[in-house]
């Protein structure tokens, strides 16, 4: 049995209703060794039959055998299959890769098949050698001449070393020299192999074919030489391993994923006008999705700016609320690291005061404002002057006739006092006055507040007043534990009591056998919010109706029924405590993720107050509309981009049907693509974010741009490389798809 064996085989075209023949009832034997010359008029059969022999088109009728097997039943990839294993095709038009050299051509033939490197190596600058253009090696084949591209492709189709080698026309456009070179070739090629050679010009092999067939409106008319075969077909091998290659190269694994990115890579960059218009494109989708990626970034922003916190009164979109995450009180050191902090506005040290106000009083005026310290206060009052005194504090707030009364002036220097929660009172004296600015209706609500600036000595009062009333105090007296209620009528302090000492009323000397309480200790025990506190103190006594006066020196015991009294500075121990609470505001809301990373990583733990908000148009509304919109906008630059990537890659289909011939599948032929695409991407990417540093550090400058950019964190940018490479990925799918939707030959019937 031959090698190719043709039983009755017909193929037809069909193309606008109407059916051409192409071959018709063709019978024909072809072994190895041979050298068969077809030849006939032009439209007589001949390209047809040699397509159908290499696998490239399929026929209608009939059998084709290949080495005894059936091929009627082949699908599209057994086809391929078989052309990978048997055949290497030469072309009338050459179909090189023009923008690789002469080696590149030639290797990737082999490298298609997978193999070595080292293997290529030596076998592919051997074939260069044998075909003459050793010396032309690293020159790119759109570089020369007609009869060097021929031999090219002939090198390229000894170096995938299959048993049949197929030529249409291969000296077509050959001068009459170059032509002759190129039947030597293939003549001594013939001598291990089934070579079919299509020709017009019939002449030009007569004296080397050892088959002549003639064909005539698809039918072989003349059959000339059959079996008179060459006598050197078993011994002496061209390419001397090549009968064992050939077992070895069914079990060869295909191209692999180290060849697949080296040429995506190359791909990329060999054509330069093709790069930078790719990479044009790219820039414009990376321009184009970015954009809309802070456009509903931004949005989400704006949208903070217009809410309220219930909890946190004093809201502000720039408020970060932190506390230290091991829990302990801010020192001076904290302070100061976090004032001096970058992108750090505003530092409330006192939080935990900002959103509770105060009551200022007398008999004439009072005044309700947030607590804040005299630090806080970035000018001269308007009227009065700066406080000197620890008593002293300074109002702000709108002078509106009614928050300062009619005439402002008269409240400087009068005494108030100041109550705060837990009945504690404290003298203030007011230092000066600051007119807030009204700046009108857009402005919101937050910062419409009245403010008093205290001291920190009067805010540490307040703060200790704070402590006490929002906490839990108990009281465990031989065995029995109560809750103190903090302030008159409860735990109050006094200073007749001695540091470490309690006094307590008679009530409490029924708790023990003897009758009286004296002697024996308590434990008070403080939880606030921040911590817990406890302190044993010993029973100095008890008080009774008469000894009330003389043990407390205080007067009537009606007002002070059941009040226990420690020492002011027992008292300190259980409440003057620091601040655990402080905000930092941002100077602008976009630096809002970068401080909170930064607080965090600092061993903060971080409230943004505008990811908890309430407000009228919700951020839900704000993805309903904008992220759509995003999502629309971004596939119409998918799109736009696809179709003019598609156009700019035209040629790129020609070098995917020539790698299918040579045998490379669908799926590395598309990671090729994709190599190539992601690769333009990213660059495209890479100098983006070149241009966004180079806005950083001042070199280019625009405010409009930056205050765009500045959205981004680190995560959006990992985001957007995410998006852009899907992106990459889905456009050169799509490319590829639309390249093998028609056989390798039909991509080269539209190019032609
Ligand atoms: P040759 O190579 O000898 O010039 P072909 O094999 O190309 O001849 O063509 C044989 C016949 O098939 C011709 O009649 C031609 O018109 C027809 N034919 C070839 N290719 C196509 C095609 N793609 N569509 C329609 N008819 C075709
Ligand atoms: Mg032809």
């Amino acid at each position: 049995m031959g090698m190719i064996r043709l039983k009755n085989v017909s193929k037809y075209y069909y193309s606008k209703g109407i059916i051409a023949s192409g071959i018709s009832k063709v019978n024909l034997d072809l072994d190895s060794g041979e050298f068969v010359v077809i030849t006939g008029e032009s439209g007589s059969g001949k390209s047809t039959l040699l397509n159908v022999i290499s696998g490239l088109d399929t026929y209608e009728e009939g059998e084709m055998y290949i080495e005894g097997n059936e091929t009627s039943h082949f699908t599209a990839s057994d086809f391929e299959a078989y052309r990978q294993q048997y055949i290497s095709c030469i072309f009338q038009s050459f179909n090189l890769v023009s923008s690789y050299t002469v080696y590149q051509n030639v290797a990737l033939a082999m490298q298609i098949d997978g193999c070595e490197p080292a293997e290529i190596r030596q076998k592919v600058n051997d074939i260069i050698k044998k075909v003459g253009l050793y010396e032309f090696r690293n020159r790119k084949v759109s570089k020369l001449s007609g009869g060097q591209k021929q031999r090219v492709a002939i090198a390229r189709a000894l170096a995938k070393d299959t048993k049949i080698l197929v030529a249409d026309e291969p000296t077509g456009n050959l001068d009459s020299e170059s032509a002759e070179g190129i039947v030597d070739l293939l003549t001594d090629i013939s001598s291990d192999k089934l070579v079919i050679v299509v020709t017009h010009n019939y002449e030009q092999f007569r004296d080397h074919a050892t088959r002549i067939i003639k064909m005539h409106d698809g039918k072989i008319v003349e059959d000339t030489g059959a079996g008179a075969i060459h006598n050197v077909k078993e011994e002496a091998p061209a390419y001397g391993h090549r009968s064992s290659r050939t077992e070895h190269r069914a079990k060869k694994d295909s191209i692999t994923y180290g060849t697949q990115l080296k040429l995506g890579v190359r791909n990329t960059f060999n054509l330069p006008a093709k790069f930078i218009l790719l990479l044009l494109v790219f820039i414009f989708v990376v321009a184009a999705v970015s954009a809309q990626y802070v456009t509903v970034k931004k949005q989400k922003d704006t949208v903070a700016e217009e809410g309220w916190n219930n909890f946190f009164m004093n809201y502000d979109p720039k408020r970060i609320v932190v506390e230290k995450q091991d829990r302990t009180p801010f020192t001076k050191a904290d302070y100061e690291a976090l004032e001096n902090a970058p992108h750090v506005e505003k530092f409330i040290r006192e939080d935990i005061l900002y959103d509770s106000s105060v009551y200022i009083e007398n008999d004439t005026f009072s005044f309700y404002g947030y607590v804040l310290s005299i630090s806080n206060l970035d000018r001269e009052p308007d009227l009065g002057r700066m406080p000197k005194a620890d008593d002293e504090v300074v109002l702000s707030g709108y002078n509106d006739g009614w928050t300062f009364g009619d005439k402002p002036e008269d409240l400087i220097g009068k005494t108030y006092t100041v109550a705060t929660d837990g009945g504690f009172e404290q003298n203030i004296k007011v230092a000066g006055i600051i007119f807030m600015e009204n700046e009108g209706e857009t402005d919101s609500a937050y910062t419409e507040s009245s403010m008093i600036y205290f001291s920190e000595k009067a805010i540490a009062e307040i703060r200790k007043g704070l402590y006490a009333s929002n906490s839990t105090t108990t009281m465990l007296i031989n065995g029995s534990e109560e809750t103190l209620y903090v302030g008159q009528g409860g735990l109050v302090v006094n200073d007749n009591v001695p540091e470490g000492y309690i006094l307590l009323p008679t009530s409490y000397d029924s708790l023990f056998k003897k009758g009286y309480a004296a002697g024996n200790e308590v434990l008070l025990r403080t939880k606030a919010l921040y911590y817990d506190q406890e302190l044993t103190l010993m029973i100095m006594g008890t008080y009774g109706e008469k000894t009330f006066e003389k043990k407390t020196g205080l007067e009537n015991l009606a007002d002070h029924d059941g009040e226990i009294y420690i020492n002011p500075m027992d008292f300190r121990r259980l409440y003057e405590k620091g601040s655990f609470q402080a905000s930092v505001f941002v100077d602008d809301t976009k630096n809002t993720e970068g401080m909170k990373d930064m607080l965090e990583r600092g061993g903060y733990h971080v409230l943004v107050l505008k990811d908890h908000i309430n407000n009228f148009m919700n951020e839900e509304i704000v993805s309903i509309i904008q992220l759509p919109m995003a999502v629309i906008v971004c596939l119409a630059v998918f799109f736009i981009a696809y179709f003019v990537i598609r156009l700019i890659l035209k040629s790129r289909g020609v070098y995917f049907a020539t790698v299918r011939m040579l045998g490379m599948g669908k799926e590395p032929a598309r990671r090729i693509m994709r190599v190539e695409l992601i690769l333009d991407c990213m660059i495209a990417y890479a100098l983006f974010i070149l241009f966004i540093y180079l806005n950083r550090i001042g070199i280019v400058n625009s405010e409009k741009l930056m205050d765009h950019l500045t959205y981004l964190t680190l995560r959006d940018y990992i985001i957007l490389a995410i998006i852009l490479i899907v992106m990459a990925v889905l456009i050169s799918g799509r490319f590829m798809r639309s390249i093998f939707r028609s056989s390798a030959m039909g991509t080269y019937r539209e190019e032609a």
